[in-house]
């Protein structure tokens, strides 16, 4: 396998690229409203250069308020002629937060989207079928030029309308298709459903992102669709997807460190964490123009692995992201993943593709709901198997989470259907 020489720079190498870069980043960021005031507040001067990783630790961290903060271009480094392009992400608030281009912005990007797909073995011959949404949201558009670039021929389809998906992965032979690991579960179903046959497809792989998933999800995918699943990781405040990406290899996600410095830190001290530890990734850009953006805390949790990978890049990686730190539910003071609740679902035999994670009120206490759909080979009228299996899903959510759940098992197509990002969990209290 090839890849480009920066992608196995010896550390040292890299670590002096960065160095420079960061420099670039910091000359950047003193060409923003905000970070003039931030940088300043922390008593970092215009010629501030780090050089360690102590001195490196002086900088502020940026947090996503700020972003909001600095609405509309209190972010923006570059004068408006040569921006080309933005990206807002709406949040809860109400408050976007946006993102600035320039053309090289976007050809780093790509760059960086081109060389992920590279490693997880695409090439020129295959065809790309794009089912993320295209828009604001960065997950369509952000691995649409990486695609192109790599040279494969990429189909827009977007989200959604499955039976046109189906349709274009057939005409087409589509071999790579781009997705949320949920609308990959909902494609399956709805093919048992339409009586679409596997052998009408030429699929060879998923890239799958957007949402926090297990390993046990992507197990599930890759034997129900007999395919090849790859993680990919972004957010759209550093760019969107393609920032770490699994190579061939499935062990964890190559974080691309010529375009961003990673730490882990622990989010209650804001202190590094060691290599391993699972804590906040907080990531620094070192290639953007338009929109620098220093120590910004991803509210995502990971950890990195250090240890050389057998591809041969250099670039750490960091474990499959277990959640976002606000995603964290605490149930009658217990602390609880969603990511737990699906890994147990996930690796069940018998439960299905979807399932929705509900948390009211009971009184003074709180309650924990857990509705799954049961798979359609499992699906009977015998109430004695579905309790049969009822107490076999509680029992193993008790096992995992520490509390007892109610569970209800619904008949495949009942829970609603995400075609982007899944909302999983409804927490009413
Ligand atoms: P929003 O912040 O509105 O959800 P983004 O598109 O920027 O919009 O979402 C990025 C977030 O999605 C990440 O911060 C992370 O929480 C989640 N995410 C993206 N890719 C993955 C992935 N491969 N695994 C787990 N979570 C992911
Ligand atoms: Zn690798």
């Amino acid at each position: 396998m090839s890849f480009s020489k920066v992608e196995a720079l010896a550390r040292g190498e890299l670590e002096s690229l960065q160095f420079d870069r960061l420099g670039f980043t910091l000359e950047q960021a003193f060409k923003t409203p905000f970070y003039r005031g931030r940088l300043k507040e922390a008593g970092i001067g215009e010629d501030f250069r780090p050089g360690s990783w102590e001195e490196f630790q002086r900088l502020p961290f940026t947090v996503k308020d700020d972003l909001r903060a600095a609405y509309p271009v209190g972010l923006l480094a570059e004068p408006h002629e040569k921006i080309v392009r933005l990206h807002a992400s709406s949040g809860t608030t109400g408050i976007p937060t946006v993102i600035y281009h320039t053309k090289d912005d976007l050809s780093s990007w790509a760059g960086l989207v081109r060389r992920s797909l590279c490693a997880a073995g695409a090439g020129e011959s295959d065809v790309f079928q794009n089912m993320m949404t295209y828009g604001l949201f960065t997950g369509g558009f952000g691995l649409h030029y990486g695609a192109e670039e790599l040279g494969m021929l990429v189909i827009p389809t977007g989200a959604g309308n499955t039976m046109r998906q189906f349709r274009m992965m057939r005409d087409f032979k589509t071999t790579i298709v781009h997705a949320t690991p949920s609308y990959l579960l909902h494609i399956h179903e709805k093919m048992r459903e339409e009586g679409i046959g596997r052998e009408e497809l030429f699929l060879r792989k998923a890239i799958v992102g957007g949402e926090p998933h297990s390993e046990d999800t992507r197990r599930k995918i890759e034997e129900l669709l007999k395919i090849d699943v790859y993680n990919c990781y972004g957010l759209s405040e550093l760019n969107g997807p393609g920032v770490a990406f699994e190579c061939v290899h499935k062990a964890g996600m190559h974080l691309w460190e010529d375009a961003y410095i990673m730490e882990i830190i622990d989010p209650d001290t804001l202190l590094p964490l060691p290599d391993g530890e699972t804590g906040e990734l907080v990531c620094t850009t070192l290639q953007r123009n338009a929109t620098p953006l220093i120590r910004y805390r991803t509210r995502d949790l990971t950890r990195i692995i250090a240890e050389p990978c057998a591809c041969g890049r250099t670039h750490r990686r960091i474990a499959r992201i277990m959640g976002r730190s606000d995603d964290m539910l605490i149930i009658n003071g217990v602390n609880v993943f969603p990511s737990q609740i699906e890994e147990v679902l996930m690796r069940s035999r018998g439960i299905g593709s979807n399932y929705q994670i509900i948390v009211e009120k009971a009184g003074a206490l709180d309650k924990l709901t857990v509705k799954t759909e049961i798979a359609s080979s499992a699906f009977s009228d015998d109430t004695r198997s579905m309790n049969a299996l009822t107490r076999y899903i509680k029992e193993a959510l008790k096992a995992s989470i520490s509390i007892n759940p109610a569970v209800e098992l619904h008949e495949p197509g009942i829970l609603p259907v995400w075609e982007g990002k899944a909302t999983r969990v409804i927490d009413t209290r």
